[in-house]
């Protein structure tokens, strides 16, 4: 394979931005390679500008959930951009998309359109303290929740591929009111509401975390949060900027029947475009500015681009067969890996929860961040270098997850397979 423009781009990058890049993991530093620049991309496929073209399975981190130029959003994105970028004040678009929000997810009387995960999780961190007057927050280890000072503690994605969980540049005295849990263990859990339960302002999750690799929660994790968090007043928020349209159209909480206190997604609900919004409960969402004295604002928040653009994804999602076309092909692809383990017994565990699926290089199960940490880092490496040069495009971590789209078709998933036990093979 020939990435002579790639590597000429990455030389200028270089002088250009702090490691080559606008946002970490596409420096691809943790798996010893320089990176591809995208010229265009297609349904399943992304095309670099030496003319490579890959099987992408990143889709954008999840926002692509209908692929790369889905029709029917670029489609939308056209007809707003004749009418203006922005304007300043409310557009319809607003109302269309945050009804359409609200009547998947019930756990939503209100909501805020902001322009990224990150933002939004920042958002919804200083309204469950002004609303509840605590300052406590918990989180989960190896979950991330966007580089938000109180919530870079124990991070996973990127901060956790770059080997910098815990960013310098956060006063100690924010980190130390962020108490850190281990998922998935239930007598830790019990045991910090037990001590810091009414201090804390509230307990953000991802409920299936996917920033460490895929975590699935064990059985009954879910409600254990649920129970302890409403024992101590404690406000429960989902972020569901993964999983939200993602794993059910109502989202995790759909699946798992809990209805969080607050939700914060992105991603999905901007199909391609920045976004990102926090919903929840009225009396709580009314503590926002103008209403409330939690401030929040923003010059670009409810884009008329980004709002059509996520209108058209979720008006195509909610005609429903999307799931079961995700489902069928995840199924295809957990039923492939499970016979390339029996052939080979290669020493890694797959994991897969809906249209997201990860590689953990390690002989033993992984339950919790730690358990993940464990990964062989170096077989990774030659895993994800011998996938890319086989023209499929993974996550360019050990610890992030991969992504299904409705792009993808059955013999995508026969090509990946293939490729992953000729790869297995080749590595034993
Ligand atoms: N929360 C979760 C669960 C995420 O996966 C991410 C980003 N991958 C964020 C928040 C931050 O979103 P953004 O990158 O749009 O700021």
């Amino acid at each position: 394979m020939v990435f002579s423009l790639s590597e000429k781009l990455w030389n200028q990058a270089q002088e250009l931005f702090p490691g080559g890049v606008n946002s970490p993991v596409r420096s691809f530093q943790s798996v010893g390679r320089h990176p591809f620049y995208v010229s265009r991309a297609k349904g399943s496929k992304l095309f670099d500008i030496d003319a490579n073209c890959y099987t992408d399975y990143v889709c954008s981190w999840g926002a692509l959930i209908h692929g790369h130029c889905y029709s029917p959003v670029v489609r939308a994105i056209n007809e707003a951009l004749q009418n203006g970028t922005s304007f300043g004040a409310n557009c319809p678009l607003e109302i269309r998309l945050a009804q359409l929000i609200r009547s998947a997810m019930p756990s939503i009387e209100k909501i805020r359109f902001l322009n990224s995960g990150t933002e939004a999780c920042m958002t919804a961190i200083r309204l469950a303290r002004g609303f509840s007057r605590r300052e406590k927050i918990m989180k989960f280890e190896g979950c991330y929740h966007g580089h938000v000072d109180s919530l870079l503690v124990k991070a996973g994605s990127g901060a956790l591929t770059t080997g910098i969980p815990d960013s310098e540049g956060i006063p100690a005295s924010l980190s130390a009111l962020t108490i850190i849990l281990p998922w998935n263990d239930e007598e830790k859990l019990i045991a910090a509401f037990k001590k810091y339960g009414r201090e804390t302002a509230a307990i953000i999750l991802e409920p299936v975390p996917a920033n460490c690799g895929l975590i699935p929660p064990k059985e009954g994790f879910l409600e254990s949060i649920e129970t302890q968090a409403r024992a101590y007043g404690t406000l429960i928020i989902f972020d569901e900027v993964i999983t939200g349209f993602r794993l059910s159209y109502g989202g995790a909480q759909a699946l798992f029947g809990i209805k969080p206190d607050l939700t914060v997604l992105g991603k999905i609900i901007g199909g391609g475009l920045p976004v990102g919004a926090i919903g929840g409960k009225k009396e709580i969402m009314d503590s926002l500015s103008p209403l409330g004295k939690v401030y929040q604002a923003g010059t670009l928040s409810g884009n008329p681009l980004a709002m059509a653009s996520g209108i058209a994804q979720l008006e195509e999602l909610q005609k429903g067969h999307a799931y079961q076309y995700l489902e069928n092909l995840g199924q295809q692809l957990e039923a492939g890996m499970l016979e390339i383990q029996k052939k080979l017994s290669y020493p890694l565990q797959f994991h897969r929860f809906g249209s997201l699926f990860s590689f953990f290089f390690t002989s033993k199960k992984v339950t919790s961040a730690a358990d993940a940490y464990q990964v062989d880092k170096k077989k990774f490496s030659s895993f994800f270098t011998a996938l890319l040069s086989s023209r499929i495009f993974i996550p360019p971590s050990p610890f992030e997850t991969a992504f299904l789209s409705t792009a993808h078709t059955e013999s995508d998933i026969d090509e990946l397979l293939k490729i992953v036990y000729d790869t297995l093979k080749q590595m034993l």
